[in-house]
């Protein structure tokens, strides 16, 4: 096949981050770098102090609320910064020079999170599956009562695992839901904050959502940086400082789309479908296996190597064929990871195991 019949055909993304959305979403979107809603002005022209854009803030901020069925007690904020930003703003915020965190360690994300957590205080780690390479998720261990908080990934990106249960404790629960967050039901009322940088599975790159119960805040003794403070982003709607606007309203675009879909029961039903459809066939193919514990399985972002690392590079180049893009597993755990984000259909995850089962002919 030539380069340009390649491009022309319909790809299927398997992304990890920035990754597919909708194609209504990018077409609404084009349009609107053009002409934002016959205004005559593109949106990355708007202004963000403008009637049209602080519709877009309010309408976005009301529809994270709506879709995760948050209560009064939740703030929804758009930050800048990515995940990663959050991973040093949440200890700040919380926890106080002699006090005690307690941490998950489930991979490099929560690695991440730890180290920048020991700048603030004491952190303790309380479970780890580093002893298997992040193959599963830890189940039984204890939070000390004086924890301020208990810190969890709950979808471990890089290894493929997923919590299943989220842990009870009688502690503030805080999460990284980047790359889970919206594609499952899950009681988002019992987390004390709740952060995600957008660009998995609510829009393009560019902007970090915050949930946070603002009861929570104002508790530690340091002086924060007034950006840093979430309390100030909650009295100013998300609108301390200028808001990466086009990434707002793109998520905005892809908040409706979900809506639409039927929310995220409709989703969590897709993507319950997807992910077994490839699991199967990765346990049913001779030359492929998974890396993780099937109880802890990620529904989100699927692991799996070749049983023969000489077929790794014949089946990405296969897969070429099938417009099938963005499975080459992370540097740190080698293979493959199929990414099975809200907006990827359940055609893609058939043409992929399609792929598997062609190459498997062509092999044996
Ligand atoms: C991608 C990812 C991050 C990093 O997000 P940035 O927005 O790039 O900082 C953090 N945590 C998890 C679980 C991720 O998947």
């Amino acid at each position: 096949m030539s380069l340009t019949e390649l491009s022309a055909m319909t790809k299927h993304n398997f992304n990890a981050g920035p990754s597919i959305l909708p194609r209504t979403v990018f077409e609404q979107a084009a349009a609107a770098v053009l002409d934002y809603n016959h205004t005559g002005l593109s949106i990355l022209e708007t202004g963000h102090r403008t009637a049209a854009f602080t519709e877009i803030m309010e309408e976005a901020r009301a529809l994270v609320k709506e879709l995760m069925g948050l209560d009064e007690d939740h703030e929804v904020l758009f930050l800048h910064g990515g995940a990663s930003t959050q991973f040093m703003q949440v200890p700040m915020n919380l926890l106080d020079n002699k006090e005690c965190a307690a941490y998950a360690d489930t991979g490099v994300w929560s690695g991440k999170a730890i180290k920048e957590a020991k700048l603030f205080g004491n952190v303790e780690v309380v479970c780890s599956s580093k002893d298997r390479n992040y193959a599963y998720i830890p189940k039984d261990f204890a939070v000390p009562n004086d924890a301020k908080y208990l810190h969890i990934t709950t979808n471990n990106t890089i290894y493929g695992t997923q919590w299943k249960q989220i842990p009870h404790t009688s502690n503030v629960l805080v999460a990284d839901m980047s790359s889970d967050i919206l594609s499952r039901r899950l009681k988002f009322n019992q987390f004390g904050l709740i952060y995600a940088g957008v660009q998995k599975n609510i829009g393009p790159a560019g902007t970090t959502l915050v949930v946070v119960n603002p009861r929570i805040l104002g508790k530690v003794k340091r002086a924060l940086p007034t950006m840093m403070d979430y309390r100030n982003h909650i009295r100013e709607g998300s609108m301390l400082n200028t808001p990466p606007v086009f990434a707002v309203y793109v998520c905005l675009l892809n908040l409706r789309w979900l809506k639409q879909m039927g929310g995220v029961d409709a989703m969590e039903k897709l993507n319950a479908e997807k992910a077994a459809m490839l699991y199967a066939e990765i346990d049913r193919n001779p030359l492929f296996q998974g890396q993780v514990d099937q109880a802890d399985r990620s529904q989100m972002n699927v692991c799996f190597v070749a049983k023969d690392p000489a077929h790794e590079q014949p089946f990405l180049d296969h897969c070429r064929e099938y417009g099938i893009t963005g499975i080459k597993g992370h540097r740190l755990s080698g293979g493959f990871r199929a990414s099975l984000y809200n907006a990827l259909s359940l055609s893609s995850v058939e043409v992929l195991t399609e792929a598997m089962r062609s190459f498997e002919e062509k092999m044996m």
